[in-house]
């Protein structure tokens, strides 16, 4: 057994190291994404690898349990929850007003002929 599991592990660049310092102290996915280039699925294989976690209660939090296998903890499940519940609103707003006129008026005839 020559290998020991430290070198086994590969070293971080600096902007890697950077988005982990940036992750545990709680920022954004997005916000690290935007300053260090690194993707969120190699951010939290990372955080995971070198035993980093983003705060509790966020969304990062979230991801960081996902990346570990566990199961989310109380506080992070409720962000990311009401984080979910926010994109759901913002993709309802994204539909016309005009389809959704139609959508509504097209609801009420079926409604009508049936
Ligand atoms: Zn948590």
């Amino acid at each position: 057994m020559a290998t020991s599991p430290l070198t086994d592990r590969p070293a971080l660049t600096v902007g890697q190291a950077v988005a982990l310092t940036l992750l545990r102290d709680g920022y954004t996915q997005r916000a690290i994404q935007a300053r260090t280039d690194v993707a969120p699925d190699d951010l939290y294989r990372l955080a995971t690898a070198h035993h980093i976690t983003a705060p509790h209660g966020t969304c990062e939090g979230h991801a960081c349990h996902q990346a570990r296998g566990e199961d989310p903890c109380g506080p992070c499940e409720t962000a990311q929850a009401r984080a979910e519940a926010r994109a759901r609103a913002q993709q309802r707003k994204k539909i016309p007003p005009a389809l959704r006129a139609r959508l509504a008026s097209g609801a009420r005839r079926k409604a009508v002929t049936r």
